[in-house]
Order: structure tokens, then sequence, then C-alpha cells
């Protein structure tokens, strides 16, 4: 949810009927079939404590998430600590954690103009190939879960996953152009909602993600802490679920880029 300042959600009713709309509209219907339950643990903007202690505890487990990078704010302060430079990012890829596309301005999707949304990611995608001296970026995750139905369709050209941040385990048809995820903040409740997830996600198998921010003892308010972050791995191996990068999920799950 970072922002170079403060964001300010369109609060009309045109726009909040808009919103309500584009959930609804599938822009990329996909059938997300799988036998086994899966989850993806996703960090949006990479703060350092994500890519330091939060990268450090999956490892601990044998496993790998996804960091979703706005690139523009690469090295710069902010509410959540310091976001990650370009060699953090780039050792974060070559430990297998997979590494995202978030826009480069961390654009509000729903509200910049069709072609502004399409340079500002291209831009984006570009760097993150450079970063990483990688051949294709395959996730993207919505600035604040922001979108637009014009905007979907065109990136799920672009993209294996998009990801914004309605609550939900994927399962049976979804639009793969606006996956449903679970945020995790500083609010008992968000881990709560997600933890209990995990055994809905057990009893009827699909897809779930979850994303944070930053991971510290003392979180922002769109993070969470350490223990919360073992705690959620440590039920999830319980109860054999699967745990995998976005991309690595979605081939596992049947998707394609049509
Ligand atoms: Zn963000």
């Amino acid at each position: 949810m970072l922002a170079p300042k403060p964001y300010e959600p369109n609060r009309s009713l045109f726009a909040k009927i808009e919103r309500r709309l584009t959930q609804y509209r599938k822009a990329a219907p996909a059938t997300v079939i799988t036998d086994r339950p899966i989850l993806s643990i996703t960090f949006d903007d990479c703060p350092t404590s994500a890519a330091e202690t939060g990268a450090r505890i999956l490892e601990e487990y044998g496993v790998r998430g996804g960091y979703y990078i706005a690139t523009g704010l690469m090295g710069r302060n902010s509410h959540m600590g310091l976001v990650s430079t370009p060699d953090q990012i780039a050792e974060l890829f070559a430990a297998g954690h997979e590494i995202g596309a978030h826009s480069h301005s961390h654009l509000d999707c729903s509200q910049a103009k069709h072609d502004e949304v399409m340079a500002d990611v291209e831009r984006n995608i570009e760097l993150l190939k450079e970063i990483c001296h990688t051949f294709s970026v395959d996730s993207f995750a919505y600035p604040y879960g922001e979108t637009r139905f014009d905007v979907k369709k065109h990136l799920a050209g672009d993209f294996l996953t998009l990801r914004g941040i309605l609550p939900g385990i994927n399962r049976g048809m979804v639009d793969r152009a606006q996956l449903r995820a679970f945020e995790i903040d500083h609010t008992q409740h968000s881990f709560d909602r997600a933890y209990s997830a995990l055994d809905c996600l057990k009893q009827t198998p699909g897809w779930m993600i979850i994303f944070t921010h930053d991971v510290a003892e003392a979180p922002s308010q769109h993070g969470m802490t350490p223990d919360q972050l073992r705690r959620l791995l440590d039920r999830a191996q319980e109860l054999d679920i699967e745990i995998c990068t976005p991309k690595v999920a979605a081939e596992r799950v049947g998707f394609s880029v049509s």
C-alpha cells in the first residue's frame, strides 16, 4: 500500500460502482485444477525487512515467496522502512524467490489513462528484467488492488498471474487477471482470517494467496511479525499444503497466457 504521498482513493459513487463491477467482470477466465491445496506467500513493495527477515524465514522452511516490486520506489524511504535496492532484489531472485511487477510508479491502475498504465508497467518490466537478468516477469499485483476491465484485459496478455486484494481462495472458475488474496496487516483479525482459511483450503483444495508488506517485531500498519509468518508456515506444513511462488502455483493449477 506504499505511496510516495498519502493515497486518496476515489470515493465517488461512480468509482465505487466501477470497482464492484470490475471485481465481477472476468477479463481472463481460467479454471483452477488441483487435487492438492496450494499456498503462495507474497510481499508488496518489498521493504528491506521483507527481503531480509521475510525471505530468511521462508528459506528456513525450504520454501520461496513472491515479491512485487514498484521499481520507482527502490531504495527510497517509506512508512514501512527502507524499500529494497536493486541489488537486494537481484539477491532474492537468485535465491529462488519470484520477482513480480507492481508498476514503476506505484500507479493507481483504475484512475490512470490506459496508455499511461501500459507505459508505466512496461518500464517496470524492463527494469526488473535488467535487475534480475531474466527474460520474463510472469506475475503482477495491482498497486492498492485497484484496476479496471480494459487494464485487466490488456495485462492478462503480458502476465500469467495478476493479483488483486479481494479476500478469498481461488477455486474453480476464476479471473486470472484479478486473483483473490488475503491481506495480513497489523490487525489480529487479518491474521486470524488467513490462518483459519488454511483449514478451508485443506478441506477443499484450491490456490490461496497471502500478501503483506514488512516483516518486523513492530511492523507498520501494513505488515506482520516474524512470529506470525512462522505460525502460518507451521500450520500450512502441518496440513500438508504445498507452498510455492505465484508462477509455480499458476503452472500447477493449469494456467497459461492465452
Ligand atoms: Zn504496493
